[in-house]
């Protein structure tokens, strides 16, 4: 520039000119318009301001923002798009902020410490539910001194109904954090508590709570922590109790409306005043792309949400897609992007069933996975199928299976560890990555490539999205940490 001549200033100089008049060339491109369009929308937005009446949180577990980018696109090319041009219903709320996950002894966290900050505002240990962190893991004796209370117990006293939704067990990590308080996320029933522990199991805490009126629904999987080992459930699966207890039972005899699989879901009464227990598999509900004969999530929500919308002083509705996380802990792209779909319908539902000028909906992760994503690869790439070619003189990709160093093909879709490791045990841990096909990695049951070897891939330490509608909703921005989401839940009830 130092030597610019005369014509060049004189040529900048009106092209300066030109732009200052708002003559950019662009301004006829629809990215352009699109983008003037958007900033009309958001001017056009207020803060709502006045209390939130219902509170719908929904937590899809481990589905980080590369989870949720890759579900986006595995989405939009379900619906014959390339894919990067969808959004997903969260994505059009007017609210985003990123979340800081870890637990106060863990870098990468766990659902426990990570569902106890969002449902309690404490971050608190890896691996307990409800107690603070002066509680070490697994020390029954030190539960009552620890324990705080939940969103769901405290909008239950002040009147609010509380329903709670996992496609987990209802006693695992995420769902159990709304409602127990426990030395450990895994003393799910008696016979995971030590000796000489006197806090109930999580089964027996989510029963207490329906019977004393903190919990008004729950529905999810999980039945065999709720059975004695002589007991066979639907599924022809054995109760895991050994004090003889059958919680079904017990909670049927104090008036709670019990639902097991089958088509017996859509027959609920669901505008009975009894508390309504529906517990579908008895492990974990099913995968959605492998669900038969139990209600989607969606389906669940909106159960819920015709259930509880009676009460005058409102409701709070947990919601966990609890299986994202496990596909990704399998390394299985196919089945953690289905149940992100399947996430995405229960929080469309969820948004068409309620009024943002009195519900705050929340969507958010427990914590992220070690997914990533590989490159180079050219528009309508199958997000879990293998990478394929730019285009330099069109959009689409070249249908050029695209190959590393090595010659080989790769998944768009990787994990730092997981059972798809390259690593291999037969090879003396020596690296071997075979010649892929597009039809071998887009079946459903392909395990994405992994680097590191490990039975189940892990969770990661990274940041999470939260977003956001309805009242108090702008609240939720800029990078917060994970027990301020319930902050803004409890300010947002109370709001004057
Ligand atoms: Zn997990």
């Amino acid at each position: 520039m130092k030597t610019m001549n005369i014509a060049s200033i004189a040529f900048a100089f009106s092209v300066t000119t030109a732009l200052a008049e708002g003559n950019i060339p662009q301004q006829n491109n629809d990215w352009f318009k699109a983008g003037e369009a958007e900033i009309q929308s958001k001017i056009a937005q207020q803060p709502i301001t006045k209390p939130a009446k219902n509170i719908i949180l929904l937590i899809a577990d481990g589905n980080g923002v590369g989870t949720n980018y890759a579900t986006r696109i595995f989405a939009g090319q379900q619906n014959g798009l390339y894919g990067d041009e969808n959004v997903l219903p969260q994505e059009a709320f007017p609210n985003l902020g990123l979340v800081k996950t870890y637990n106060v002894n863990a870098q990468t966290p766990d659902s426990a410490g990570t569902g106890t900050a969002i449902h309690s505002g404490v971050k608190t240990k890896a691996g307990v539910l409800g107690v603070d962190e002066t509680l070490n893991r697994g020390d029954c004796s030190q539960v009552e001194a620890a324990k705080v209370a939940t969103i769901a117990e405290v909008l239950s006293d002040q009147g609010k109904s509380v329903g709670i939704i996992s496609t987990a067990r209802l006693t695992h990590a995420t769902p159990a954090s709304a409602y127990a308080h426990s030395a450990d996320r895994d003393f799910e029933n008696n016979s995971d508590l030590p000796e000489g522990c006197e806090t109930p199991d999580i089964a027996v805490q989510l029963i207490d709570q329906m019977k004393s009126g903190v919990v008004d629904l729950a529905l999810g999987g999980g039945r065999s922590q709720f059975l004695p080992k002589s007991a066979v459930d639907e599924e022809g699966k054995n109760g895991k109790r050994t004090d003889d207890r059958n919680l079904i039972d017990e909670a049927t005899k104090s008036g709670v409306s019990y639902v097991g699989s089958g088509p017996a879901f859509s027959e609920l009464d669901l505008k009975s005043d009894n508390p309504i227990l529906g517990l579908f598999g008895s492990s974990h509900m099913q995968y959605e792309y492998d669900r038969t004969d139990e209600p989607s999530l969606a389906e669940m929500v909106k159960a819920s949400i015709t259930a509880l919308q009676d009460n005058e002083s409102g409701y709070f509705l947990t919601v966990e897609a609890g299986r994202v996380d496990h596909a990704n802990h399998d390394g299985n792209a196919y089945r953690a992007l289905t149940d992100g779909v399947a996430f995405a319908e229960a929080i469309a539902m969820a948004d068409k069933l309620t009024s943002d000028q009195d519900t705050l909906i929340i969507v958010t992760a427990d914590h992220g996975h070690t997914i990533s994503f590989n490159g180079y690869c050219g528009r309508g790439t199958p997000i879990h199928g293998l990478c394929m070619g730019v285009d330099n003189d069109g959009v689409k990709h070249t249908d050029q299976i695209q190959t590393m160093n090595d010659g080989k093909p790769y998944s768009v879709i990787g994990y730092m560890n997981g059972p798809g490791s390259i690593l291999k045990e037969d090879q003396n841990w020596e690296g071997f990555r075979p010649d892929l096909t597009q039809a071998q990695a887009l079946d459903p049951d392909f395990i994405q490539q992994a680097l590191l070897p490990r039975d189940s891939e892990t969770h990661s330490g990274e940041d999470v999205a939260v977003y956001a509608r309805g009242p108090w909703a702008h609240l939720l921005n800029g990078t917060v940490e994970q027990s301020y989401i319930f902050n803004v839940m409890n300010y947002a009830a109370n709001a004057k």
